[in-house]
């Protein structure tokens, strides 16, 4: 069994509080993405749960018992770092059985667990290799294999693949995720990544300045984010925002250009900020006149920047599409689509 429970936990250096009260809870096996923007506390969090930062206030719990007064190593928790540094010296099995050895655990043992794990990742044909001879995803699995021999109720992961080349974290990415099918242990999962986090987790936490601002799963964010900042950081290219105004039940820019129904929440006359991804505009020869600046083809799909009353909104189709830079193409919005914010607070409407 692996269940976290965060109660109001807040942490300060010196003066300045860097955790501002989190709640968070974690089912047994489950895995959980904390995303945001670097300094939002994300690692301060996790190293907390871990042990290695003391909290200023709050209560931790593993499977309903309080862990805050135990030491990192009583904790029952392993950690995956970005810098993953391996012993140079050692090879792959010695790497792995390190933390198991130092805990005086027999030798009999230690190789046992060392093979399964090396079994689970396949590095049982590396064990006798060094760190300078593996790959940069094998060295990482070997980081892996390190926390997985000590069987722990909890894995915590820091940003790790953020070392790695970006066709390397697309492997390594399913790789985690496929471990995490295997093994059924609780993850909890650092990245300020949103593609990591919306492919990874079945709970993403969304994080800004020390504040938890939206949880829930993937897909869940993506169709009905709590505010503008989590429309705006989930999903890639990111969400256009339009100024509107609700008129006849619809949504109107400045310029009177119809943007789609008005969100029912909605009352007559007022203002709000529109959001709309940019794959939900659909290219119609009726709808809002919007002006091409810049076309920008993907491959799979093509993009380009509009003008939209004055204000730039990217628009994104899987249509072979003849566009060019001042051309004017009609666009409508996808039904149900229109995502509507409090043009002040950001806080969702509808
Ligand atoms: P993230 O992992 O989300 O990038 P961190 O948890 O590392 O963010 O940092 C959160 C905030 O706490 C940042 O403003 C950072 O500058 C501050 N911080 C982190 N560690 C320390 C420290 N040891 N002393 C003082 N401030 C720190
Ligand atoms: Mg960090």
């Amino acid at each position: 069994m692996g269940s976290v429970a965060l109660r109001e936990i807040r942490k300060s250096y010196g003066a300045v509080e860097v955790l501002h009260g989190i709640d968070l809870d974690v089912s047994d096996g489950e895995f959980v993405v904390l995303v945001g923007p670097s300094g939002c506390g994300k690692s301060t969090l996790l190293r907390s749960l871990a042990g290695l930062e003391t909290i200023s206030s709050g209560e931790i719990a593993i499977d309903g018992s309080s862990i805050v007064h135990l030491h990192p190593k009583s904790r029952d928790i392993a950690m995956v770092f970005q810098n993953y540094a391996l012993y140079p010296h050692m090879n792959i099995a010695q790497n792995m059985g390190f933390a198991l050895k130092m805990a005086k655990v027999g030798k009999a043992e230690i190789d046992a667990k060392v093979r399964k794990a090396a079994e689970i990742l396949s590095l049982t044909p590396m064990l006798d290799r060094f760190p300078k001879q593996l790959s940069g995803g094998q060295r990482q699995r070997v980081a892996m294999g390190r926390a997985i021999v000590r069987d722990p109720k909890v894995f915590l992961f820091d940003e790790p693949l953020s070392n790695l080349d970006a066709a390397l974290r697309v492997q390594m990415r399913a790789e985690i995720k496929e471990l995490h099918q295997r093994l059924g242990t609780t993850i909890v999962y650092v990245t300020h990544d949103q593609i990591e986090a919306m492919t990874m987790a079945d709970k993403i936490v969304v994080m800004k300045d020390g504040h938890v601002e939206q949880v829930g799963a993937p897909l869940e964010l993506y169709d009905r984010p709590a505010n503008r900042f989590v429309a705006g950081f989930i999903g890639s290219p990111a969400m256009n925002f339009l100024p509107c105004k609700v008129q006849n039940g619809q949504a109107v820019m400045e310029n009177g250009a119809v943007l789609a129904p008005a969100p029912a929440e909605l009352t007559e006359g007022q203002v709000f900020t529109a959001g709309v991804r940019p794959e939900h505009f659909i290219l119609s020869d009726h709808g809002t006149p919007a002006r091409v600046t810049v076309v920008e083809p993907t491959g799979a799909e093509i993009q380009f920047v509009v003008d939209l009353a004055g204000h730039s909104a990217l628009v994104s189709t899987r249509d072979r599409v003849n566009l060019k830079h001042g051309d004017t193409q009609h666009l409508t919005v996808e039904a149900g689509r229109l995502h509507a914010f409090d043009a002040a607070t950001g806080a969702r409407l509808g």
